[in-house]
């Protein structure tokens, strides 16, 4: 490696941690350690154990573009296949070296030209640049259910299962129908004596089917390189035609075409009239973030199996009351409640130049230039940051691409062509506009409540093609950012 010698602290080493790592070594950053909390790679795969998950792309999708695996045993992989497959990668490319688990950071504070990095535990670094890969479906959303402590039974969030709790032949409440609700359900409904599902809004339910990968497929894939890169581009390109570019077009053709896949797989699958109605939701498909299952229909019409659709009034020792005046008595409840989607960074105090704190600055809601750069914090980085393509793509080509980004922006750092970049303010102004304005034309405002919406119910997504997205990440416009050069001053 060549010119200006750059210390980098990359924070989480989830997907896109591990992928950072894994590029920036490639690219010569040695200097480079990734302070991740928990005790093991994986992220959300590693904190996500409930019954029945598994990530509901395609397997060989949602892969990293430069590690293909031919063992993933079905189309949509298993959760815990996929967390074993980010261990292995890590350990393979040789980044594991670089992690430092049990290591959360608390602090982040630009001073004297550098990032000085306070860990909860009292140690401290510096870094020249700091890459947060910190998440985004992380911090666990609690529902403000009334007398929910007064409940006798265990209560935990669908990601943070309690496995030490028996769940075979009791009495379990579900609060929640996304995805994640969706899949427990599926999972457990043939276990459990009793299962209630608490539905808010019910969800459209898209029915693809999850074949078992066969040996002679793993084997095609094992002795043929050519193979899985290929079916990749396939499996990417009939995504994104499929859904991408449909849920940022409500008026599309495909976005329409999804809603008729649901609806028919209702009007079909589910045979009680009542329940049927009290099943279809009244907001277009895609609007909230599409639920994927081929079993939920078959699970929620189990004898066993009951929809709740009065709304909850509170929690007693006993269970769940609901309006009605109903007890439903429960041993067990799960809040499938989903997340805090707008902590990315946070809870670390980040304070940039001139003493301005991130927690100011995203006041009202978090925001970044590309979802990448905060004005006034130079030379950090953000990966799957502020409205970026959540809900559209793989986050891990959505990271792939975010990090070669930022890795042409690190060259001119190394290259002594600048000492700080950070997004010029104007420009973050700029595309958020723009961006606000094109969300005008997606799915997720046709109607309905989700977790896509902002504090103004702008969707806090990429509201572009993938195309766009691949063309704007391609190369860094330097005329977007503020960049000081080595001693001091404005360089443009
Ligand atoms: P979610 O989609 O945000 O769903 C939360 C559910 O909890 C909703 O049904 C919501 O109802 C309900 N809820 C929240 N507060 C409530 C309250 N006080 N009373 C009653 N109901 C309440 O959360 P999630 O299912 O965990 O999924 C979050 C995201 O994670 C997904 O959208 C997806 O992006 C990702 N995920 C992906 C996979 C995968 O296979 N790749 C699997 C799981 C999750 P309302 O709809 O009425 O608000």
């Amino acid at each position: 490696m060549t010119g200006r010698p750059l210390r980098t602290v990359i924070i989480g080493a989830g997907m896109a941690g591990v992928a950072a790592a894994i590029k920036l070594r490639e690219a010569g950053h040695d200097d480079l350690v990734v302070y991740e909390k928990g005790d093991s790679v994986g992220g959300t795969w590693r904190e996500n154990t409930y019954p029945g998950i598994a990530c509901d792309l395609p397997a060989h999708l949602y892969t990293y573009s430069f590690a293909p695996n031919p063992e993933w045993s079905h189309t949509f992989a298993p959760g815990a296949e996929i967390r074993a497959y980010f261990e292995r990668v890590a350990r393979d490319r040789r980044v594991e070296r670089n992690i430092v688990f049990g290591a959360e950071v608390s602090t982040l504070e630009w001073a004297d030209g550098r990032w000085h990095v306070e860990l909860l535990d009292g140690r401290c670094d510096k870094a020249d640049v700091v890459i947060a890969a910190t998440g985004v479906l992380h911090h666990p959303a609690y529902p403000d259910i009334d007398g929910l402590g007064d409940f006798e039974g265990p209560v935990f969030h669908s990601a943070r299962w309690d496995h030490t709790v028996a769940i075979d032949g009791a009495r379990v409440g579900v609060v929640g129908t996304g995805s994640s609700a969706v899949q427990i359900v599926s999972a457990i409904v043939g276990r459990v004596g009793e299962l209630h599902l608490f539905q808010r809004t019910p969800q459209w339910i898209m029915p693809l089917q999850n074949s078992v990968t066969s040996d002679d497929d793993k084997a095609r894939y094992r002795t043929d390189p050519e193979l899985l890169p290929k079916l990749r581009e396939e499996l990417s390109a009939s995504f994104v035609e499929n859904f991408a570019n449909a849920v940022v077009d409500a008026d599309s053709p495909t976005a329409k075409l999804m809603e008729d896949l649901c609806r028919a797989h209702l009007e079909t699958d589910v045979t009680d009239p009542e329940l049927r109605k009290r099943l279809r939701p009244t907001y277009r498909a895609a609007c909230k973030r599409l639920v994927v299952s081929p079993d939920f229909y078959v699970a929620i019409q189990r004898p066993n199996a009951h929809l709740v659709t009065e709304p909850i009034e509170r929690v007693e020792a006993g269970g769940v009351r609901t309006a009605d005046g109903s007890l439903h008595g429960l041993d067990l409840i799960v809040l499938a409640t989903g997340f805090r989607v707008d902590r990315f960074l946070r809870p670390i105090e980040v304070i940039g130049r001139a003493g301005t704190r991130v927690d100011d600055v995203w006041g009202r809601r978090p925001s970044a230039y590309l979802s990448v750069s905060i004005p006034e914090f130079p030379n950090l980085f953000l990966v799957n940051g502020p409205n970026g393509p959540v809900g559209n793509f793989s986050l891990i080509d959505v990271a792939e691409l975010q990090i070669d980004y930022i890795l042409q922006l690190m060259s001119l750092l190394r290259g002594g062509g600048c000492a700080e970049i950070s997004a010029a303010a104007s420009a973050a102004e700029r595309v958020e506009a723009e961006r606000v304005e094109a969300a005008k034309r997606t799915i997720w405002v046709t109607g309905c409540r989700s977790w896509y919406l902002d504090d103004r119910g702008v969707p806090a997504a990429w509201p572009w093609t993938m195309e766009r997205f691949r063309e704007v990440m391609a190369a860094p416009v330097l005329a977007d950012f503020d960049l000081v050069e080595l001693g001091g001053g404005p360089l443009i």
